[in-house]
């Protein structure tokens, strides 16, 4: 290990735990040790200190024994190591010293109202980490990069970003380098910046590279079921587990280097443009720690590679950049050059299967005027027939695979579309068009990634686009009888109907032992996973995270257990969990992993349950919010009377039919009674209680269990009078 980086470390990390007790000192002084500190949106406190320590920073005075602690673990005179099990290295002890006291200098400035800076995100909520759970899981996100610094000129940092961006790699953006940071540089070349975009600016100092490892950090707590202060289980995990590294551009000073550090005792590895001294042996982190790569050219490939992250890129032949880093950008108005559907035009799309000799693969016809036609900022009605065949393919697949030209179709840079069937809305901005781009490039796309992520099941392609008045309106009537035969084929399925349900482990990347079980009537908790594709999935990958499990000998028909799901998922578990009910959140419920769209809570007050959605930052009536809910359900364990679950499940006929079902429902936020509306007003009448509905509170009417029961009573709600839940 190189010992020249080591000191420069140490001497950064000395500086940094200085100059926050200084800090600090200053603060504690003007506002006493209990004042509130918090960083917002977080169950984790400061995060670093809490994973590394255990310690739960509230109030100014929790400060204290977290820089005490990192000054312990600098090698001072005399040396005391005396704090940690293992001795660290000078360079991992420097880093543990940094992320102590630079976590706090960033909690200081939260307090202080200097951070966020304008423009950066600052602190990552934790939500953020459920939110892209999904996405991480399945690929679409390979990895996270934060860059720290600048590059020599603006069009490096445009290129050392869209390499990481075509990728696949979220990127973090901040910190400076001489003055300039890489985010005006990127403002510079009209780069956009968002969440939406896989390119967040944190902050535009290197203390600031703290918000994105403390949010990594957060990926073990949320995910793996670790506990505060497991570090050595923590950064073991976030070494082999979490996808993050960091590049250092600019010249480097002390502070970067301790902060560099910081990252590596995390196990996150370091590539960076200056020309130093490498340390290559694996150890600290699961290959090189540290790597010069001076060409900026090679810069992307070397990181990914240093980190070992697999990508699985396609090549589309486009115009345009094509990755799902492209998936969320909006095209404003302004900057569009036509647009199809919406409010503005007739549009739809629609995939159908057919006979193998009837369909000629990569066949793209446009039927109808192109884009050339059409004057800036017009629109045209659309239509998008997809025709595929296959020697595996099925019909009911066709929802699955039309629902996918979503995705597809977005992510190419410039285009944008929304809604699905016949309510979709596409608009292609001026840059695509000047580029090059034309419709018969959403038939390459779609051809090309039908073949690439279907392939299993998808042996030829054939793309129509109409845009004439007549052959729309004729499209859109073939089209909607196949919509709604679909509707009702799969509203007939029950889980009754099917002897095989499907399991998903895909989630397991980051909660080891996790299980879904996914049947007709509940669809996995992130609620991206419905039965049909976890049996598309299967068809595809054989051997991939979707299995169909045989229900087997019935156990219990009301709670929902089977010997064959039961024994399936004591395996899948790695041995850790040995019942599953599907119907009851009581006894031997599913386990969560952590990128629930919902949490569903008991409330022994009303003798009923609650469902809360992680968009909703306020207080629920069970006494927690969101935050303080999800720290208790995630990480595949099993916790009687909380569950993690989709959306959609609130109104299955399932819906925990085994603790009583949706009669048990007291609570949902404003939200999910709005977007459930319809189909909870249908449940009402089927459960013979028409104004249900109205039985059900939100948090206009009550975030504390003395008003909902004022509420429930008043209306009489079912619950009240039902069994006991325990
Ligand atoms: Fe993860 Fe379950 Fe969704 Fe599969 S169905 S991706 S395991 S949450
Ligand atoms: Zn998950």
């Amino acid at each position: 290990m190189s010992t020249a980086i080591a000191a420069l470390a140490l001497d950064g990390a000395k500086k940094i735990h200085q100059l926050t007790v200084q800090e600090f000192e200053k603060i504690l002084k003007q506002k006493g040790p209990d004042t509130e500190i918090s960083f917002p949106g977080t169950g984790y406190c400061f995060p670093l200190a809490y994973a590394l320590l255990g310690a739960e920073v509230r109030v100014l005075g929790d400060i204290s024994p977290v820089l005490e602690a990192a000054r312990k673990i600098l090698p001072t005179a005399p040396p005391d190591k005396s704090a940690w099990k293992d001795p660290l290295g000078d360079l991992a002890a420097a880093g543990h010293a940094t992320l102590l006291a630079g976590e706090a200098m960033v909690g200081l400035r939260y307090l202080t109202g200097e951070e966020p800076r304008e423009g950066c995100q600052g602190f990552i909520i934790d939500e953020m980490l459920r939110t892209l759970g999904i996405q991480l899981v399945d690929g679409r996100i390979a990895g996270f990069a934060a860059l720290l610094g600048a590059a020599p000129d603006s069009a490096t940092a445009v290129e050392i970003v869209r390499g990481f961006q075509k990728k696949n790699i979220l990127v973090f953006v901040g910190g400076e380098s001489g003055g300039t940071s890489i985010i005006d540089q990127l403002k510079e070349e009209k780069v956009k910046l968002g969440w939406d975009n896989y390119l967040v600016p944190y902050g535009r100092d290197t203390f600031s590279a703290i918000f994105v490892l403390n949010w990594a950090t957060r990926v073990p707590l949320t995910y793996g079921g670790l506990k505060k202060g497991e570090r050595e289980d923590i950064i073991r995990y976030c070494r082999e587990r979490v996808p993050a590294l960091v590049v250092a551009l600019g010249e480097i000073d002390e502070y970067k280097v301790a902060a560099a550090a910081g990252a590596i005792s995390l196990g996150f590895p370091v590539i960076t443009d200056n020309e130093v001294p490498q340390l290559l042996e694996p150890g600290l982190c699961l290959h090189e720690a540290l790597v010069a790569e001076p060409d900026y050219e090679q810069i992307v490939a070397r990181s990914i590679q240093t980190r070992g992250i697999k990508v699985r890129v396609k090549e589309i032949p486009i115009p345009v950049p094509y990755a799902a880093a492209f998936e969320g950008e909006r095209v404003r108005k302004a900057d569009m050059r036509v647009q199809f559907g919406g409010k503005y035009s007739t549009a739809f799309e629609y995939l159908k299967m057919d006979d193998l000799d009837r369909v000629e693969d990569g066949k793209i016809e446009v039927i109808g005027d192109n884009l050339d036609s059409i004057e800036e900022g017009g629109h045209l009605p659309l239509g998008i027939v997809v025709t595929v065949a296959g020697r595996n393919a099925q019909k009911e697949f066709e929802s699955i695979l039309e629902r996918h030209l979503h995705s597809f179709i977005n992510e190419a840079m410039g285009v944008m579309h929304v809604g699905q069937r016949n309510i979709i809305w596409l608009r292609i901005n001026r840059e695509a068009y000047q580029s090059g781009f034309r419709l018969s490039h959403l038939g390459e796309i779609i051809v090309a990634r039908l073949h690439n992520d279907f392939g299993a099941i998808v042996d030829k392609v054939q793309v129509q686009i109409f845009t004439g008045e007549d052959e729309v309106a004729r499209g859109i009537e073939e089209a909607r009888k196949s919509y709604e035969a679909r509707d009702e084929r799969m509203a007939g399925m029950t889980d009754e109907s099917v002897e095989t349900f499907y399991s998903c482990t895909l989630c397991q990347s980051f909660a080891p032992n996790h299980v879904c079980i996914i049947s007709p009537e509940r669809l996995g908790l992130c609620g991206a996973y419905s039965w049909l594709d976890g049996k598309a999935s299967h068809e595809i990958t054989p051997t991939g995270p979707n299995q169909p499990v045989e229900k087997g000998r019935v156990i219990d028909r009301e709670i929902g257990q089977w010997e064959g799901i039961n024994e399936f998922v004591y395996e899948a578990s790695h041995r850790s969990l040995e019942r599953f009910s599907i119907y009851s959140m009581m006894i031997d419920p599913m386990t969560s992993c952590g990128c629930f769209e919902c949490i569903l809570a008991i409330i022994p007050e009303a003798n009923g349950v609650m469902v809360v959605n992680r968009e909703h930052a306020g207080m629920t009536p069970c006494g927690m919010d969101f935050i303080t809910l999800a720290g208790m359900v995630g990480g595949g364990v099993q916790t009687p009377g909380f569950l993690g679950i989709g959306r959609l499940y609130v109104t299955s006929h399932k819906f925990i039919s085994g603790d009583g079902g949706l009669k048990r429902l007291v609570w949902l936020t404003r939200e999910l009674k709005e977007q459930l509306k319809k189909r909870l007003i249908k449940r009402g009448e089927e459960i013979g209680i028409p104004d249900f509905y109205d039985m059900i509170a939100d948090e206009n009417i009550a975030v504390d269990s003395a008003a909902l029961l004022e509420f429930l009573e008043k209306k009489n709600h079912p619950a009240l009078s039902m069994e006991p839940m325990f």
